[in-house]
């Protein structure tokens, strides 16, 4: 898989990512927490190459979370 096809989940308001398997259903559970733990912020899914500088990935919390 290419990096620029790799997509991921963003919330722009706390700067923190989840890059996204949309072929996984772990990972489609841990978008579901994670959209729910960053309701009424602007959150929305990006390719991983358009991800700002001073993210920060919680990838691997969200999908041991779920
Ligand atoms: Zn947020």
């Amino acid at each position: 898989m290419r990096m620029m096809d790799i997509k991921a989940r963003a919330c722009f308001n706390c700067h923190e990512y989840m890059a996204i398997n949309a072929g996984s259903t772990q990972s489609q559970a841990a978008m579901g927490k994670f959209d729910k733990d960053h309701s009424r912020h602007m959150v929305q899914t990006v390719a991983f190459g358009e991800i700002g500088h001073g993210y920060r990935s919680k990838t691997r919390q969200y999908l041991e979370a779920v």
